[in-house]
């Protein structure tokens, strides 16, 4: 998908990595995050102690990874990354866990999808800084303590629901990231048309900012995609009417939906009525996943106010009719 939040290809994931900020007052937005951290951070430094373990949730592309690894910077330490998925084996994490130097950070991507052994592995570690594992199986199997350095666990999911209670209760401090305004994403985009080397005017920039779902790396992505358009078009010159043919041509409408949005709003409009409407129905009608519906699609639909959630399911809003255009329902 074009505008969808994960990064579809390595290069372009580092593309995305040329454009991280590195510090957070180079962080754009979360002005609460950002308020908070900078506290918490001097603090830890101060006292010279490791951060508390930190918690990161939010939709795909709002800048966990990005933040992850300024914690890492602006406490002068080194970042290991690694993912729920990648982590098989106790002795994965045992391995990552006893090459730490103190104070350093851990990032675990996608960390709801940690398996029940390795969490067991982490609540010890996170708690006490100890490592405690089974090494042999059968009547040989012992189990080993191991003292580890203090450290940070930096954790990443798209809910914060995913978790279970105890790794959840487990860190210290939890932070929400939330969509980022059209102002915010303006700068963004501006800065980021800088870092490329491409010319693009405040009215330009508001264009991609407001068609970009709230999210950064979308807006990244879709600024790249209005330069090639604007380089073969018009000289390079990224202006209001160029970014907006860009984007049409790219079929991102107004509101910075795509394809898929539209697909399932449409879908709860015509196949069931407007709603409600459970989550599986929905993702069976458009043959999408349950995941991506609730992780990608959905929040930023609610936000906006085209979908509402309610006990019984789903449901449009008059402002998805009259998105589309189309009459209102009987209300009954
Ligand atoms: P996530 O880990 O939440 O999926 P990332 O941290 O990888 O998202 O962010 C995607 C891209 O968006 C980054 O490479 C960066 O260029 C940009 N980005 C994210 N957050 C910010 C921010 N607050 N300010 C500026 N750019 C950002």
């Amino acid at each position: 998908r074009l505008i969808s939040a994960q990064p579809v290809t390595n290069n372009e994931s580092n593309q995305d990595r040329a454009l991280r900020p590195k510090q957070l007052a180079d962080y754009v937005g979360q002005p609460e995050v950002r308020d908070q951290m900078s506290i918490f951070i001097e603090a830890a430094r101060k006292r010279e102690e490791a951060l508390d373990h930190t918690l990161i949730f939010g939709p795909p592309g709002l800048g966990k990874t990005t933040l992850a690894n300024i914690i890492a910077n602006e406490m002068g330490v080194d970042i290991k990354t690694t993912s729920g998925p990648v982590l098989e084996k106790a002795g994965d994490l045992a391995a990552m866990l006893t090459n730490l130097e103190p104070h350093d950070v851990l990032f675990i991507d996608e960390i709801h999808r940690l398996s029940p052994a390795i969490e067991e592995v982490l609540y010890p570690a996170m708690e006490d800084y100890q490592l405690d594992i089974m090494i042999g199986e059968g009547p040989a199997a012992r189990s080993i303590k191991l003292d580890l350095p203090p450290f940070t666990l930096v954790g990443a999911t798209t809910r914060a629901g995913l978790l279970t209670s105890p790794l959840r209760d487990r860190f210290g401090i939890v932070q929400r990231l939330e969509f980022y305004s059209v102002k915010d994403l303006t700068y963004i985009v501006r800065r980021s048309a800088e870092k490329l080397g491409m010319t693009i005017d405040e009215e330009g920039a508001a264009v991609v900012a407001r068609r970009s779902r709230g999210t950064p790396r979308i807006a990244n992505r879709l600024l790249r995609r209005v330069r090639d358009y604007a380089e073969v078009k018009c000289n390079g010159v990224v202006d209001q009417d160029a970014a907006d043919k860009a984007l049409n041509m790219l079929h991102v409408d107004q509101h910075g939906l795509d394809h898929m949005d539209r697909r399932l709003l449409l879908a709860m409009i015509e196949k069931f009525d407007g709603g409600p409407v459970g989550v599986d129905s929905l993702a069976a009608a458009i043959s999408e996943e349950r995941d991506t519906i609730e992780d990608v699609l959905e929040p930023y639909l609610i936000q906006q106010g085209f979908i509402m959630r309610t006990p019984r399911g789903r449901v449009v809003t008059n402002s998805a009719y009259l998105h589309f255009g189309l009459d209102l329902p009987d209300s009954d």
